[in-house]
């Protein structure tokens, strides 16, 4: 395998923050069933569009059932706060 010669996202192997979620928010999101994006051993989870997931195999599950499993929201892509103002706006 041969190595790109720039990689252009230098925290590539670091998490990124966790989204600060409202608390009114979070109780929306136990009932959302919007799809989320995980990673395998990884503690966020994030929008399909998030730049952090760009190439990498993502598993998707609904957003409710990424807390349950003690998954934390991406700071990047904020899945909560957007999923949020989502479903209210229908
Ligand atoms: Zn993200």
């Amino acid at each position: 395998m041969v190595e790109p010669a720039v990689a252009d996202t230098p925290s590539a192997d670091e998490e990124p923050p966790e989204e600060d979620t409202d608390a009114a928010d979070l109780l929306v999101v136990a009932d959302l069933v919007a799809e989320v994006r995980v990673l395998d051993e990884r503690p966020r989870y994030h929008l399909s569009s998030c730049s952090w997931l760009a190439g990498r195999p993502t598993l998707g599950l609904p957003v409710q059932e990424a807390r349950q499993l003690q998954f934390t929201p991406c700071a990047l892509c904020t899945p909560d706060a957007v999923l949020v103002r989502r479903s209210r706006t229908g």
